[in-house]
């Protein structure tokens, strides 16, 4: 029997990087999944993937929506139960930096930028696990926030808000896990290092320069101790262990570092990402 078989998983942000690689691992390995994103042709091919590797088309939910909006989130919850009878998994995927208009960095950025990053990257989840809550009781479900490396105890004088987005974030996973597997119910998040997927086009800049900045980490140890920058398979596995009970019923709340080595250095905070783009 596959791992996930009779499972069911939501993956917001499903429409490229790292939710779309673990929508295709889930059904890969048995799950039925819903995936999502505003963008419609992403989302289709994401389809497209998960039905390449034999998947019938049954066991696929794809459903455009912003995870933002109270309607969206209406829609990924009520759509999945209709369609799939049960909800046992629920990875909050979606987000990203945001670039303030003006081009201005850290504590300077505009407020919107401010509220916009914590709407997506902390609110949305809130309100999304809110929704999802009586579902996941029921089946005794999992909870997977994908935070990251930017949550942690270094400071980030660059992208100040989304690492302030992700370390609340991270208080919410220790927060709702203890109130959650009182009900059965497990919440833990992967904090990624810097990850080759859409993240750096979404804040506007063409792909030609996230390859340089990839190239420049790569090749500077006290940015990446492994010489590897991941691919979003590397972060989707330990999506797949922390929602697999079999696998990781004892870790309760936690988050789980996957970054090449990169925090235990935090060399990539000794370089400006813009000057890098300059040179
Ligand atoms: P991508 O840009 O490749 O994917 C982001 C996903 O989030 C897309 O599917 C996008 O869908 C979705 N999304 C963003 N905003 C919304 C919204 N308002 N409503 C619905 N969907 C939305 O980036 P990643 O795969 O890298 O990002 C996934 C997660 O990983 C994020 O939470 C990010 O913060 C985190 N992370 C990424 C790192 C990296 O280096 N890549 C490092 C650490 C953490 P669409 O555009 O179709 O709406």
């Amino acid at each position: 029997m596959a791992r996930f078989s009779g499972k069911v998983a939501l993956i917001t942000g499903s429409s490229n990087g790292i939710g779309r690689a673990a929508a295709i691992l889930f059904a890969q390995q048995g799950a039925k999944v819903t995936i999502t994103g505003r963008n419609a042709e992403r989302l289709k091919e994401t389809r497209h993937e998960i039905k390449k590797s034999g998947i019938p088309a049954e066991n696929i939910l794809a459903i455009v929506a912003d995870v933002i909006t109270d309607e969206g989130q209406m829609r990924l919850i009520n759509d999945t139960v209709r369609k799939f009878g049960h909800l046992d998994i629920l990875v909050n995927n979606a987000g990203g930096a945001l670039m303030d208009a003006q081009g201005r960095v850290g504590m300077d950025q505009d407020i919107s930028v401010f509220d916009n990053t914590m709407q997506i990257n902390m609110r949305s989840v809130v309100t999304l696990v809110q929704k999802a809550k009586e579902h996941l009781i029921k089946s005794k479900g999992e909870i997977i926030n994908v935070s990251a490396m930017a949550a942690g105890h270094h400071g980030d004088p660059i992208a100040t808000f989304y690492g302030m987005s992700k370390a609340a974030l991270d208080q919410f996973t220790r927060s709702s896990a203890i109130s959650l597997i009182q009900h059965g119910v497990r919440v833990n998040s992967v904090s990624p290092g810097f990850t080759k997927t859409g993240f750096g086009e979404a804040m506007g800049f063409p792909p030609i320069a996230m390859k340089k900045v990839i190239s420049f980490y790569e090749s500077h140890k006290e940015c990446a101790p492994s010489g590897a920058i991941a691919q979003p398979g590397d972060i989707a596995q330990v999506i797949l262990f922390l929602a697999d009970r079999t696998m990781s019923s004892y870790i309760i709340g936690q988050s789980i570092i996957a970054d090449g080595g990169s925090s235990l250095v935090m060399g990539m905070h000794a370089h400006d990402m813009l000057d890098i783009l300059k040179a």
